[in-house]
């Protein structure tokens, strides 16, 4: 059976990871995988995360089954985090506890899938790299159209306008909630605005990919144009990740949350969510849940944890201030927002840059700007201008 595989190409991030390890000069910066680092170069488990951990040492009686829908009670809390102070969530909106976003956008496939075989999945891109084959196994099609300029570091508009108006009632539109990945380059609000004329004027149904909550300007800002979509539109998804704001990777943490304005459909859709979430995981994993919930229950641990999230995205916009000090020609750098931006460059670009500078990123192009620190900042710009870019 198996001899009818074809292999696959491996992980570039992985190996890049490994070929950082591998080198042994003083100097090298590591501005690959996604994940945030302190000053120290860490990924540390958050102290409200550690807070948490040890109320449920302590306080967790049982771990029986909860169900395919997950920890309801962390989906509620997070509802105003996310919607803001809106008395009608219960009328509107619903939510199941997913594996990540990564489980939140397969989820949410399945649900267009099974709703609207025929819907076309409108993706501008770069996007992250998981998207496109996240709609392509649920068995959608998806259209991609290019969204920004690499070279001027530019949103093109115009085509992100066109390509709205090129498909019809009922497609889906991913959109990046805050944060773009791997960009850093979201939209104004006027153009958040704009969206969303088109979306209710084409009655599309947006799809919110929302994983860095709080990394970009804060939770309430981030959360902007999320809200402002929904305010107009009459049918949504949106798939929220826990894993970046609260430090919790591999514990797997989000939630699939469906909006419509209809309660019947409200209703459907939820039942819909977790028989599809039963033949997917069955029932997603309790502990990174359970931390976000325990954390979210305390006033104490709420504060310490919008503390550090806000500390995280000082350092991040502070070094992205650094490297538009040392060039102005990354200040579109300070302009971006969340852990990423991509230079455009070449594979062979970023490649000499590792080999001949220790500076480590996606080929593509992609940093992630927490993968440094200020000080690195000369270091960076004179590699970049050594290579051309
Ligand atoms: N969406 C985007 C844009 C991401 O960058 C990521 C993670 N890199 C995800 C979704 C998935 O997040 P998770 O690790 O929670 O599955």
């Amino acid at each position: 059976m198996f001899n009818e595989l074809n292999n696959r190409p491996a992980d570039s991030l992985l190996a890049l990871i490994k070929a950082f390890q591998a080198d042994n000069r003083a100097g090298k910066i590591d501005l690959g995988v996604g994940v945030y680092r302190d000053a120290t170069g860490r990924t540390p488990v958050m102290h409200a995360v550690k807070a948490a951990e040890r109320f449920l040492l302590e306080n967790q009686e049982s771990k029986k089954y909860l169900g395919p829908e997950g920890d309801l009670e962390f989906v509620r809390l997070l509802e105003p985090i996310i919607f803001g102070a809106s008395p009608d969530f219960a009328n509107r909106l619903v939510g199941i506890q997913t594996p990540g976003g990564s489980g939140a956008l397969r989820l949410g496939a399945e649900l267009i899938q099974t709703a609207n075989p025929s819907a076309t999945v409108l993706l501008g891109t770069p996007s992250w790299p998981n998207h496109a084959p996240i709609f392509g196994s649920a068995r959608l099609q998806v259209k991609e159209y290019a969204f920004v300029d690499l070279a001027s570091q530019q949103v093109k508009f115009e085509s992100v306008i066109a390509a709205l108006s090129s498909v019809g009632e009922g497609d889906v539109v991913l959109l990046h909630g805050c944060c773009h990945n791997p960009t850093g380059i979201d939209f104004t609000m006027e153009q958040w605005r704009e969206i969303t004329d088109l979306l209710v004027a084409h009655r599309l149904v947006p799809f919110i990919d929302l994983a860095y909550q709080g990394l970009g300007d804060g939770l309430e800002q981030d959360a902007a144009p999320t809200r402002v979509i929904l305010d107009a539109v009459d049918e949504a998804l949106i798939a929220y990740s826990c894993d970046k704001n609260f430090g919790l990777y591999r514990e797997r943490v989000g939630a699939l949350y469906v909006m419509t304005r209809n309660g019947d459909d409200l209703r459907k859709a939820e039942s819909n969510m977790a028989a599809l979430a039963r033949v997917n995981w069955s029932m997603p994993p309790d502990h990174g849940a359970a931390i976000v919930r325990t954390i979210l229950e305390s006033p104490e641990m709420t504060t310490m944890w919008r503390a550090e999230l806000e500390e995280m995205c000082l350092r991040v916009n502070g070094n992205r201030a650094a490297l538009a000090t040392a060039s102005a020609d990354l200040a579109f750098i300070s302009r971006q927002r969340g852990l990423f931006s991509n230079l455009s460059m070449s594979k062979e670009t970023a490649a000499a840059l590792r080999a001949r500078h220790g500076i480590y990123m996606a080929d593509s192009g992609r940093m992630n700007l927490a993968g440094m620190q200020p000080a690195d900042a000369g270091a960076i710009v004179a590699a970049l201008r050594a290579e051309g870019c």
